[in-house]
């Protein structure tokens, strides 16, 4: 990227230590900035729907740490629970009373009749695909192009999130025996599934699945596409495992579960519900849970598993996320979609606006170049749509519905959109491959500011494609 954006100092100075300290000078990939360009922004404290740097700048936070803050930063309430509970200790390796009630609220809101707490969505997945494994004896498992269930060895093959940010074809260090394993299928591809299924469903183990996808991208499942996915993994004597890290307590109080009632074999949680600090968990259905240690031979275990800190701070922000924050979520990033697509449209910048519940993203595509339906149908990848179990009806025409479409984002443009906005004190995730989030604290001068923002950045990604060059 010609443009320079080093006007934050004190960032860029940490940065440089950072990089001398820690590969690339960050702790996880996408925080580097590299798919924009620029000086990632060194953030000191947070407050409600607002970030601000170690420079002194304030942005509305659009990322809230890619979803967990969903009731804001530092909430009172939050910080109240938090601190009482380090002072009476902060692990004890025992069980603990928070463990069991964090259970018994993940229980009451989504469809699992057990869970098992771990401290990040990489082990949740990680260990709901050891029980799958463990459960039926098999092997292999399916998963999704531009899905991210998290660093795990045999789920990083085309991986959403900063797999797909960096544009890495998958990652060395993994061996091929464990990526022989896995069987990657393009998303919502009804006759991909039927074939896998067909050729190799006596070594399934699972197929995992993002209940809605969010890491390529806000790319929701098509209509179906889940009960789909559960019935035809129990044909062949396999389970479904749905990913809810993102989604879960996020696009509704129980998760995608709550918008489309698809209960799986496994679930796994993390993000939200752990409030901002490090906690997970998967859970299920008793029969499959029951085969985990110390009940049954599948052995996974974690010294910090369920810390009473990450655990009450999940509670306490589970407790706090009633009905009313959802609402508001839904109510305030449907805003901020209209807000863009008004921007975008004035400046005549192709895009395709899209939403999976609440999770948003908005596209650098042009629409009339995404692959229609009857396209679809007549280069045979998606027909028929309508599998034996029920309707599943079309999605409209131009929308991104699998990870090719998503990958064909103009990233140019999105970094000058990315750059603009941040000039603008907003912070957008630093990546064309994310979704936005929002939190109960973003209210109506948090959408003013992104507002008063969105022209010129709208004019930005204008004068920045990667389309039109000699
Ligand atoms: C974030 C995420 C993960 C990984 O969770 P970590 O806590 O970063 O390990 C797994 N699956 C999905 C769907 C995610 O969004």
């Amino acid at each position: 990227m010609s443009v320079s954006y080093d006007d934050a100092p004190q960032s860029a100075e940490l940065f440089e230590r950072a990089q001398a300290v820690t590969p690339g000078g960050v702790n996880s990939p996408v925080r580097a900035f590299k798919a924009v360009g620029g000086t990632p922004r060194f953030i000191q404290r947070a407050s409600g729907a607002y970030l601000y740097d170690v420079d002194g700048r304030e942005y509305v936070d659009l990322v809230c740490s890619w979803g967990p803050m969903i009731l804001g930063h530092a909430h009172p309430a939050v910080v109240d629970a938090v601190q009482a509970q380090v002072a009476r200790g902060v692990s004890f390796g025992t069980p603990t009373q928070p463990e069991v009630e964090l259970a018994e609220e993940i229980i009451a809101r989504t469809s699992v009749d057990q869970v098992r707490l771990v401290t990040s969505g990489t082990e949740a997945t990680m260990s709901a695909i050891r029980l799958a494994r463990g459960y039926t004896g098999r092997s292999k498992v399916v998963k999704f192009a531009g899905h991210y269930h998290g660093h795990v060895d045999s789920l990083l093959a085309s991986a959403g999130s900063g797999v797909a940010t960096f544009g890495l074809p998958g990652t060395p260090g993994v061996t091929e025996a464990s990526a022989a394993d896995t069987i990657v299928l393009p998303y919502n591809d009804v006759d991909a599934v039927k074939g896998v299924f067909s050729e190799h469903g006596e070594e399934i183990a699972c197929v995992i699945a993002e209940a809605a996808a969010g890491n390529m991208g806000a790319v929701p499942p098509v209509d179906g596409f889940n009960a789909f996915l559960r019935d035809t993994a129990h044909a062949h004597g396999a389970l479904l495992v749905l990913d809810e890290v993102m989604t879960g307590f996020r696009v509704s109080p129980s998760g995608w579960y709550g918008l489309d009632g698809v209960a799986a074999d496994l679930t796994t949680f993390g993000k939200v519900m752990g409030g901002g600090f490090p906690a997970a968990a998967f859970g299920g259905r008793a029969e499959v849970m029951g085969h985990l240690a110390p009940a049954g031979p599948v052995y996974q275990a974690g010294t910090l598993a369920g810390n009473p800190v990450a655990t009450i701070a999940g509670l306490t922000t589970l407790r706090l996320a009633d009905d009313h924050v959802y609402a508001h979520l839904d109510t305030t990033i449907h805003a901020i979609g209209d807000l863009v697509r008004e921007a975008l449209g004035k400046a005549g910048v192709p895009h395709v606006v899209q939403y999976a519940g609440n999770l948003f993203t908005v596209f650098f595509v042009d629409p009339r170049e995404l692959p229609t339906n009857a396209d679809e149908r007549a280069a045979g990848t998606l027909s028929p749509r309508q599998p034996s179990t029920g309707a599943m009806s079309a999605e409209p025409p131009g929308a991104v519905t699998n990870f090719d479409m998503a990958k064909s984002s103009d990233t140019q443009r999105f970094g000058a959109f990315f750059h603009a906005m941040l000039e603008r004190g907003v912070y957008l995730p630093p990546s064309a491959f994310e979704a936005w989030f929002v939190s109960a604290a973003h209210d109506d001068s948090t959408l003013q500011r992104i507002a008063e923002a969105l022209p010129a950045a709208a004019e930005a990604a204008a004068q920045a494609s990667d389309r039109n060059r000699p």
